[in-house]
């Protein structure tokens, strides 16, 4: 049998109180958390209270708001549309609600239940558009965590999206009614005019809908180039998050782990596309035209890449595809792996005195005579983060020693940084090469060199030439772009 829902006790409404007054009776705390919650609308406050704390004063002198400032009477209440008893003190709340309740005004009781016709919600605030969660009372602390996690859903420009929204309303009661017009509405928060209302470009926000408006057209897709951060799902942004959450199809690479996949819609279609040296992958090319033909089939599309997508993501190469097919793509960025790397280490990139600069690199740039840019700035003193370093760690240090900088540089090695099964290792430029013949390690690996590792904490890492392989490890878990 189906479990019966439960009666709610409170009803929840949206009430009009634009140029109505708001009364407070309180001084403290309490009162200036009422004031500050109803100062989220155009009502006007009026707060009465002879000791108001120093926070409220500042509250009313910023605001405007009405200050009373006299003893309690009935006659303060008169044409409120709400009241706040909120003085903190058991017989004036009571009397104030009784007052309130006679003149026929809702009111509300701080921490007083009983007294109150009306509960105060949790507030997200995207005005004109608002999110209010009650718990009848029951769960203060719940109702914020849900307010948080609400407020981490929704982008920031929804209310200035919802605005321009009411003032094509009228133009959109002229479409057909039914699907036409739901594809309007559709295509207006999910499209064009949304991303763009997003980007902070209102002009361009309204034109896209005016020609949502004319055109019959169906919309155009979008690709979303989302950094999804080093692995650990905490670290993708609240925008990589959101996207995920909008999108049609999700494209990802091999070390994007399943955890952050899954966060996507559910109904969305997840396409792997390989990049993982050894596993069947498509090439660079097929990954182009995939992002293509799904833009032209009006579709949203979040490319998730590991890390940030423009250090070695071959974000470039998809950009320009995007480009000359006229397909509106953007770019999130996230935690590059050097970034979680240098924290799973407490190793500072930076060091005063010590190293002011800092290199990405993958170090496969070192087959030619002369010496990568890179390494010059290494002997320079620059902090130097290598990309897909494993397969080339004996070449790395090999070229680096070979061109001055000491053997004693000290090295810094993470595997699966920022997830739960990292693993790190120390040592130095002359044990580096040793990196290459560990079968032990097949997750990705980042390497960092320079004295500024010097800096880091060595306490949970394993010294990296303890352990030395005759066999050549393979190298499978190492991304192969460049
Ligand atoms: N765009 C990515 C890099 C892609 S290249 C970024 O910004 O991080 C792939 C290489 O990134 C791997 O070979 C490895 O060197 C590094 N990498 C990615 N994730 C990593 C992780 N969790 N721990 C260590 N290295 C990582």
């Amino acid at each position: 049998m189906p479990q019966a829902i439960a009666k709610l006790n409170a009803f929840p409404v949206f009430m009009r109180v634009e140029g109505e007054a708001v009364a407070i009776v309180g001084g403290g705390e309490a009162a200036l958390a009422k004031a500050r919650l109803v100062g989220q609308s155009s009502a006007v406050l009026r707060i009465i209270t002879q000791a108001p704390e120093a926070e409220l004063l500042a509250f009313i002198a910023a605001t405007g708001a009405i200050h009373i400032d006299a003893a309690y009477e009935a006659a303060h209440l008169e044409g409120a549309a709400l009241v706040f008893a909120a003085s903190g003190e058991e017989v004036l709340d009571r009397r104030v609600a009784e007052d309130a309740r006679r003149l026929g005004i809702p009111v509300n009781a701080v921490d007083r239940p009983e007294l109150c016709d009306f509960f105060t919600p949790a507030l997200v605030n995207r005005a004109p558009v608002a999110i209010a969660i009650g718990t009848e009372g029951a769960g203060p602390v719940l109702a914020q965590m849900l307010r948080g996690r609400i407020d981490r859903m929704l982008s920031p420009s929804l209310g200035a999206l919802a605005t321009l929204a009411a003032s094509f309303r009228g133009a959109a009661e002229r479409l057909p009614n039914g699907t036409g017009r739901r594809r309007f509405w559709r295509d207006f928060f999910a499209g064009a005019p949304a991303r763009a209302v997003e980007a902070g470009e209102l002009s361009q926000a309204h034109d896209a809908a005016v020609e949502l408006l004319v055109s019959n057209a169906p919309s155009s897709g979008h690709i979303a180039l989302v950094g999804a951060g080093p692995g650990a799902e905490d670290l993708l942004t609240l925008r990589a998050h959101r996207l995920l959450m909008e999108a049609d199809v999700i494209v990802h690479d091999a070390l994007v782990p399943e955890a952050i996949v899954a966060m996507g819609r559910r109904d969305a279609e997840r396409l792997p596309v390989g990049k993982r040296k050894g596993c069947h992958s498509k090439s660079q090319e097929e990954i182009n035209a995939l992002l293509v033909e799904l833009g032209r089939e009006g579709k949203r599309v979040v490319r998730l890449k590991s890390g940030d997508p423009l250090v070695f993501g071959r974000a470039g190469e998809e950009m320009a595809a995007l480009r000359d097919a006229g397909i509106a793509y953007e770019v999130v960025p996230g935690v590059t792996a050097a970034f979680a790397a240098a924290a799973d280490f407490e190793l500072p990139l930076t060091l005063r005195g010590v190293s002011s600069s800092l290199v990405f690199t993958t170090g496969h740039d070192l087959k030619g005579n002369s010496l990568p840019d890179w390494a010059k700035l290494a002997i320079s003193g620059a902090t130097v983060a290598v990309y897909m370093g494993r397969s080339v760690a004996a070449e790395v240090a090999g070229r680096l020693i070979e061109a001055g900088l000491s053997p004693d540089t000290a090295v810094a090695v993470v595997e699966n940084a920022s997830l739960g099964t990292r693993r790190r290792f120390h040592g130095t430029l002359a044990d580096l090469p040793s990196l290459e013949a560990r079968a032990d390690l097949t997750g990705p690996v980042m390497t960092i060199i320079g004295d500024a590792v010097a800096g880091a904490n060595f306490d949970r890492s394993e010294p990296l030439a303890a352990h030395r392989h005759e066999d050549t490890a393979s190298v499978a878990a190492e991304g192969v772009e460049q």
